[in-house]
């Protein structure tokens, strides 16, 4: 399908592939199962800060509605393209399903540069898109969280226009928005927290003693850092990071606090003094036990798989390793791969946690929240670990296969209307 040619969403659909034969999907259920059920182009106008109107190009693109409504986050970035969402949304129902979440996957995503823009801008734009996207979205239609390049101010005009629009508050219409508007408990916290505890379930099931590990972590956004600071608190010692400015690192253990301090005083990693300049192209290669790739897809590619040197990868990003360094790292048995539809699953289950808790009207704590979500990715790690281990297959197709199978058996038991 031309209109979402790109390489992410070929990505994605070759992945797809490869389950639907090992499950000998019919040609026809492929095509049901593989391409988005409802994509939406809007054009954003919004009136820039110097007076001139700028439009941008805004997407949402619903991936199946079999389960319920869709989720998935918003993402602001220069390179967003419909093909990309697609592909992020096809795999937020992958996701979903193999959390047993009752969602299919969404994605939306508008083309600008949120770093170059300044507060007023993003409000008028976000509340603008919101508007444009109103006939499509709803708590029982699709719900909104943030992604790359968004966080809970987005997430809060977005539910204020949206209950503008409605003449009531309607918190269920979006996740991960401050506390104070009906947020979780734990949401920010949630996909980071939920990446290390898995990587902790990693270093189990192989034997490695965290106090002994160091780890590398690519993206320091609301991911990255949360997931560096919880694998700290864990006893990992935490020897590089990079961001989109650069990459430091200090062998002795970089301290997150003041990297913490020094990225909200700057606004970037590059320039802390207490670690050395590394370049970013090859942070990823840096000999560490844990690596944490968290920031955009296609990092891990067959241009650096092979000499990528750690015993485990918790992909906190979606879609950080294309198919073809994939194959070299199933190759390399001495890697440990927790996939990003697993490995990143936290932060909807904690927003799937927000929508219940705001239709409800009733708040749980913290700790509840957070042991539900343990709960819930511990089952899932041990079930995508176990068909992994029963068929010899990697966790990433362990992973992709119980979901994509929930779906199928969905789709099947509803039937084709009419
Ligand atoms: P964010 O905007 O908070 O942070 C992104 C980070 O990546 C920033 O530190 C940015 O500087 C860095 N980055 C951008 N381009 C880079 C590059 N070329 N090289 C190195 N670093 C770069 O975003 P986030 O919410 O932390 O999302 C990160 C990843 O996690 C994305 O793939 C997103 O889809 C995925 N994810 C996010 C959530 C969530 O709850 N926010 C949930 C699941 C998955």
């Amino acid at each position: 399908m031309n209109l979402y040619s790109h390489p992410t969403f070929d990505m994605a659909c070759q992945q797809f592939d490869l389950v639907a034969d090992r499950l000998a999907i019919s040609a026809d259920d492929r095509a049901r199962l593989k391409f988005p059920k409802r994509s939406m182009s809007v054009s954003v106008p919004v009136k820039m800060d110097d007076g001139h109107t700028q439009v941008f190009a805004g997407y949402r693109v619903q991936h199946h509605l079999t389960l319920g409504p869709t989720k998935g986050g918003l993402r602001y970035h220069p390179d967003v393209t419909i093909g990309e969402v697609a592909a992020l949304a096809m795999w937020m129902s992958w996701k979903c399903a193999l959390t047993g979440l009752p969602y299919g996957g969404a994605k939306g995503g508008v083309t600008c540069d949120p770093r170059k823009m300044s507060m007023g801008e993003l409000e008028r734009l976000t509340r603008r898109y919101t508007q444009e996207m109103i006939p499509f979205i709803g708590p029982q239609i699709d719900i909104m969280a943030p992604d790359v390049g968004t966080n809970e101010q987005t997430m809060a005009w977005m539910m204020d226009t949206y209950s503008m629009h409605a003449g009531y508050t309607v918190p269920s219409i979006v996740t991960g928005k401050p506390v104070s508007l009906g947020g979780s408990l734990g949401r920010r916290e949630s996909t980071g927290r939920g990446v290390a505890y898995l990587i902790n379930r990693a270093m189990d099931t192989l034997g490695l003693e965290a106090s002994r590990c160091t780890a590398v972590v690519q993206g320091f956004g609301n991911v990255g850092a949360v997931a560096a600071h919880s694998l700290a608190r864990f006893g990992v010692k935490v020897i590089a990071v990079g961001d989109a400015s650069g990459a430091v690192m200090n062998r002795r253990g970089l301290d997150l606090q003041r990297l913490d301090a020094h990225v909200r005083e700057t606004g970037q990693i590059i320039s802390f003094e207490e670690g050395e300049a590394v370049p970013v192209e090859t942070l990823l290669e840096t000999p560490c036990d844990i690596l944490v790739p968290a920031a955009l897809e296609r990092q891990i590619t067959s241009a650096n798989a092979g000499k990528i040197q750690c015993r485990i990868i918790g992909e906190g990003a979606n879609g950080p390793t294309t198919p073809e360094a994939d194959e070299i790292l199933t190759q390399r048995k001495d890697i440990f791969v927790i996939p990003d539809i697993l490995c990143n699953a936290g932060g909807v289950v904690v927003s799937y946690f927000e929508w219940v808790q705001d239709l409800q009207s009733f708040f749980w704590s913290e700790s509840e929240v957070m042991d539900k979500l343990f709960r819930i990715l511990e089952g899932s790690f041990n079930q995508t670990l176990n068909l992994a281990k029963k068929d010899g297959i990697s966790m990433r197709l362990a992973a992709l296969t119980l979901g994509i199978r929930r779906l199928q058996e969905a789709k099947k038991i509803r039937g084709l209307f009419p």
